[in-house]
């Protein structure tokens, strides 16, 4: 839709001007700090940063019923860089001129109602919101559109050029990072570090295709944070982990979206996410916050923070009712399934502490709500979900798990309606449902396929027939009708059907 046909009172809107005042802000000592240059922790005290707008209040001048029509409005609009996240630019990047935005293809993302038999199963109205449909098919995209424009818009000042930009990674944060600098070369070049065979040949394709520096390290994720943190003290490289909050500001675009779907009522509405660095619940949770501050939602959503029985350091904080007698404690993980969440010592665990307690005030009551789950679940929702339409990635059964049992629990109650995080696409993590199916789990899993969920190829080779096809080597006349006919039978055999009489 062109400009002058947008109503005359939301004209001046549609286009977003860049008059935001963000700062980074200390979460440990206050410290403000210019966003001039690249930060990632306090240079005073090492606590994780947040962003801030100096500007907010601007933004509570226009009414929440405005707000709601601007960004209705918006997706009308056919220019690129308003087509993702910067949709909602006033909430997350009012300082990035619209001609460095980095657009991809992420965000808005589909959200996609469970059929009756999922829905009469876990006894709970429920949606995937379909994260793994994103570019590089994960939600870490929405961060990397964020970080990625914004180090677009120093390179287009000519404050910073020739930027390598490092990440350490369960896989799709390395996936995201090289995806979009590698849209910025060759002012901007990747290195990723992957725990050595702790991520999937998918995961480790795509860093790999685009054109990424790959390094592979022993250990786990916790320990490859380490060495891209002593690179980010000593060499002079741009930090793409959540611990650039700049990563946050864009995945709050997921809970944008939800409340644009829902036509911005978020009552009796709850969010499912799984939890491993704690960036997504931590932007997640900032979001919500931003639209209710400003209006334009008028109640705070539930959320759900779901966590395996094998990384669940943030679960077991909460564990402990009294939050003066709560201290965290790093874990030692074990494998899961929900790999890209096998994470034990939270980087944004300050962010969460922070936010959590911010957000149960803000709701009058408690509002944010934890639980675990087993690798068992977690890969009989995933296959199940699967099995009735959905594409959810091992993370996503991990969500969907944490909401059977939080509706168990009742911590969800039957009139709710809930938003299912799928963050990845299923294909990413395959592998896990090959081991399923193939009965070939390593015992540190404690995973039992149950036979209703395993699902195998089946080969056909009738035994009396001599000849069959190759590539390049067809059949032909009698081998060839002889070889259609016995199959067929074999496969009608196989599914049982019944031959029709011809009249
Ligand atoms: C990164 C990731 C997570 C965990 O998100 P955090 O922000 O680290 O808590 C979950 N699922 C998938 C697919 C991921 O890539
Ligand atoms: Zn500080």
């Amino acid at each position: 839709m062109k400009l002058e046909d947008f109503p005359k009172d939301i004209r001046p809107f549609i286009i977003p001007n860049h008059d935001g005042d963000l700062i980074y802000r200390c979460l440990g000592c206050d410290l403000e700090c210019g966003i001039e240059k690249l930060l990632y922790t306090c240079p005073d005290c090492g606590q994780v940063l947040m962003i801030h707008d100096l500007n907010w209040e601007r933004l509570k001048k226009i009414s929440g019923e405005v707000w709601r029509r601007i960004f209705d409005y918006r997706k009308m609009l056919t220019i690129p860089a308003l087509k993702g996240i910067y949709l909602y630019h006033e909430f997350l990047g009012p300082v990035i001129p619209l001609d460095a935005v980095i657009y991809l293809g992420e965000g808005h993302t589909p959200i996609i109602e469970a059929n009756d038999y999922l829905q009469k199963k876990t006894d709970v109205r429920f949606y995937f919101k379909n994260d793994g449909q994103n570019p590089s098919a994960s939600f870490k995209d929405r961060g990397m559109a964020s970080a990625l424009s914004y180090i677009s818009f120093l390179v287009k000042k000519g404050v910073v050029s020739d930027i390598l930009a490092v990440c350490a990674s369960t896989g799709d944060t390395s996936a995201a990072a090289a995806l979009y600098a590698s849209f910025l070369q060759p002012h901007v070049k990747s290195a990723v570090l992957l725990p050595h065979k702790k991520v999937t040949p998918q995961q480790l394709s795509q860093p790999l295709g685009s054109g990424a520096a790959v390094f592979e390290i022993p250990g786990v994720f916790d320990d490859c944070m380490k060495i891209v943190e002593m690179l980010s003290e000593n060499y002079s490289v741009a930090l793409l982990n959540s611990k650039n909050a700049w990563r946050i500001l864009g995945q709050e675009s997921y809970s944008y979206e939800i409340a644009q779907a829902f036509e911005y009522n978020m009552e009796e509405k709850v969010v499912v996410l799984p939890i491993g660095n704690a960036g997504n619940i931590t932007a997640v949770i900032s979001g919500f916050l931003k639209f209710y501050e400003t209006g334009v939602i008028d109640s705070l959503p539930k959320i759900l923070g779901v966590q395996s029985e094998h990384a669940n350091p943030v679960y077991r904080y909460y564990l402990e009712p009294d939050a003066a007698n709560r201290k965290f404690v790093p874990m030692v993980v074990k494998s899961s399934v929900a790999q890209a969440a096998m994470i034990g010592n939270p980087v944004s665990m300050p962010r969460v502490i922070h936010l959590v307690d911010r957000y149960n005030r803000k709701s009058g009551r408690q509002n944010v709500f934890f639980v675990e789950v087993s690798e068992q679940s977690i890969m009989d929702w995933s296959l199940l979900a699967n099995r009735n339409g959905h594409i959810a990635c091992t993370h996503g059964g991990e969500s969907l798990a944490g909401l059977v049992t939080a509706r168990e629990q009742n911590i969800v109650d039957g009139n709710e309606v809930v938003i299912v995080d799928s963050t990845a696409h299923a294909l990413k993590f395959s592998g896990f449902q090959d081991m399923y199916f193939s009965q070939s789990f390593p015992e540190e899993f404690k995973i039992t396929p149950a036979p209703g969920l395993v699902n195998t190829p089946i080969y056909i080779h009738p035994s009396d027939l001599a000849k069959v096809p190759a590539s390049g080597n067809p059949l032909q006349g009698n081998d060839l009708k002889h070889f259609v006919k016995r199959t067929a039978e074999e496969i009608a055999k196989n599914l049982g059907l019944k031959k029709v009489t011809k009249a």
